[in-house]
């Protein structure tokens, strides 16, 4: 089983990434941002709570994030591996995938932390603010968004580096070369 941790701040590019990830690997992917934003759209309780949350650059508790994750994972049938992107994001959900993974026999063997320079993550959510409408893709939410990364996700850095899986990537640059640093690291951990 290939697990795959994608990390990096907000528009450190974990989403397109994964994309070429499923598509080499053929792995599935689970995106929490996406799941959310689908029950958001679908007017559901929980896209209710969530949206509460998401507009204020917040969090979603840990204890409902882990029960939407540990349902989507297990709505994947014969899967080869999943690539987690945009989960954990706190060193209890950290704790909590890690637990789920080793019940089913599996564990994360590479935690891919794509790092960006502050002022280009600016750059890059405000366009796609601007080109996709997402709500939180504005500049108050971003400054809020970037803050609760270095507090709450960022410390994940030291915790997957004492797992022993982490890899650094340069996500500055051509996406080519981001793309086949990553299959670098994925194929050195498999
Ligand atoms: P993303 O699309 O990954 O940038 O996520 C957008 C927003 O969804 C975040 O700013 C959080 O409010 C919420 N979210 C996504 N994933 C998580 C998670 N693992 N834990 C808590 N909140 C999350």
């Amino acid at each position: 089983m290939l697990n795959i941790v994608i990390f990096g701040a907000p528009g450190s590019g974990k989403g397109t990434q994964s994309e070429k990830i499923v598509e080499k690997y053929g792995i599935n992917h689970i995106s929490t941002g996406d799941v959310l934003r689908a029950e958001i759209k679908n007017n559901t309780e929980l896209g209710k709570t969530a949206k509460s949350y998401i507009d204020q650059g917040q969090l979603i508790p840990d204890s409902l994030m882990i029960d939407i994750l540990a349902s989507v994972l297990d709505s994947f049938k014969d899967s080869k591996g999943v690539i987690f992107d945009g989960f954990p994001r706190t060193i209890a959900q950290a704790e909590a995938l890690k637990k789920m993974l080793s019940e089913r026999g599996q564990e994360v063997k590479v935690m891919l932390d794509l790092e960006v320079p502050e002022d280009e993550l600016m750059t890059r959510l405000i366009k796609r603010g601007k080109e996709s409408g997402r709500a939180d893709d504005n500049e108050e939410t971003i400054k809020k968004r970037l803050v609760v990364y270095h507090s709450q996700t960022a410390p994940l850095i030291d915790w997957y580096k004492k797992e022993g899986v982490y890899a650094h990537i340069n996500g500055l640059g051509n996406l080519e070369t981001i793309t086949a640093d990553i299959c670098k690291a994925i194929d050195a951990a498999k």
